[in-house]
């Protein structure tokens, strides 16, 4: 199951991006307000009925439909998310956060291993995504579920998407394993200490602490279960890394440095990729891709079949390294090694150089000044036709180059 948008709306992780986004106003269009919300709501109610939820849910779930004017400004704004890896992991992975992350682990040790036991992730791993969606339950958020879903589901830019996601949520409802006034989280919809988007919540969460209601707000181990359930039902494999920081020679070729390229531990080994203490990484057939986040410069990783789950959870690269790089330092790895200083581009260079790659002819995507899988891949191809050291990230001297 593929996540339907970015969760960047997440109690914290969008709060801790809010001062480096940049307005995005071409990013809305243009919605006329018609039908009318409250006929809108009427016909939406007759779809969920039809749909088998009850009248008694139906009837006191709609009173919590509203058109909330500051969940579509939100919405309109989210957009640009500039950070490098490094900055954005500094940020998030604070002393405070490792010391509470690991203190959580302790305290709740039996409860962990149960869940590694029945799931095969580790306890690292979701406290990892616990810490950075909500500071472990802290900040869950405080929106009514129901009166954002059903703006969301009204305004014109994405209905498709939060449809859905009200009629689960009045599903979850129905089924009993929320009551209305529990429905409250952040501002898109996402639910519980873990930042659930209601359909996800539906088709994967648990009761894992035998009370019979999958409790995703108040129950840590319904919540960190559940998380692990999703992971697993990514695709997590029981035992495997997920990244493990590397050390890269001087030279060799950038462009097999690419997350899509996944080679055996042993080839890594004989194009002398190292761990990152020196030791040697073992000659065997795991396969992994090498992960520069911030380009051959920067901090290097190799990224396992299990680092991809970490992308199913949330697109963003730079979410993703920091969420599972954050796992390893929970389960005892050290700080990372940060490379020489490397500046980023920020949004608005991102899409001077998407404009100009599109210009010459390379595929970007959408130019809106985020860094993604077409970008890097423009990026790369550019590099390698210019004789450049192809590892896909945009620095301030190619777009240089470029302009
Ligand atoms: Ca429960």
């Amino acid at each position: 199951m593929k996540n339907p948008w970015t969760k960047f709306s997440g109690a914290i992780a969008f709060s801790a991006v809010m001062f480096s986004l940049s307005v995005v106003p071409s990013l809305s269009q243009s919605c006329t307000g018609s039908p009318k919300f409250s006929v809108w709501a009427k016909e939406f109610i007759a779809e969920a009925k039809a749909a088998g939820i009850s009248a008694s849910t139906l009837a006191a779930a709609s009173k919590q439909f509203s058109y909330d004017k500051s969940v579509v400004q939100k919405d309109r704004r989210q957009g640009v998310f500039s950070q490098s890896f490094l900055q954005f992991s500094d940020r998030m992975v604070a002393q405070y956060r490792l010391d509470t992350g690991r203190r959580n682990l302790k305290k709740m040790k039996s409860t962990f291993s149960r869940i590694e036991n029945q799931f095969g992730v580790p306890g690292a791993v979701i406290s990892a995504f616990w810490g950075l969606e909500t500071d472990f339950g802290a900040n869950i958020g405080k929106e009514s579920t129901l009166r954002s879903l059903s703006t969301l589901a009204y305004d014109c830019r994405r209905p498709e998407k939060f449809r859905p996601q009200l009629m689960d949520a009045l599903r979850l409802i129905d089924n009993g394993d929320l009551k209305i006034s529990q429905m409250v989280g952040a501002w898109a919809g996402e639910l519980g200490q873990t930042q659930f988007l209601p359909t996800e919540y539906n088709t994967v969460a648990i009761d894992f602490d035998g009370d019979g209601k999958r409790n995703l707000l108040t129950s840590k181990a319904d919540a960190l279960a559940s998380s692990a359930n999703l992971l697993k039902s990514f695709g997590w494999r029981k035992g495997e890394p997920w990244l493990q920081e590397v050390r890269v020679p001087k030279q060799m070729n950038w462009a097999d440095a690419d997350l899509a390229i996944k080679l055996p531990r042993s080839q890594w080994k004989s194009r002398g990729v190292k761990f990152v203490d020196g030791s040697a990484i073992p000659s065997d057939n795991l396969s992994a891709a090498l992960l520069l986040p911030m380009g051959y410069r920067g901090p290097a990783f190799l990224a396992y079949h299990n680092f991809d789950m970490f992308l199913e959870w949330n697109q963003s690269l730079v979410y993703s390294t920091t969420a599972a790089y954050f796992a390893t330092r929970l389960a005892g790895e050290n700080r990372v090694q940060r490379g020489a200083k490397i500046a980023s581009l920020d949004g608005d260079q991102t899409k001077q150089l998407q404009r100009a790659l599109v210009k010459r002819g390379y595929d970007v995507g959408k130019v809106d000044g985020i860094i993604g899988k077409n970008t890097r891949a423009a990026v790369k191809a550019i590099q390698q036709k210019l004789g450049l050291p192809a590892d896909s990230y945009p620095t301030a001297g190619l777009l240089a180059k470029l302009l």
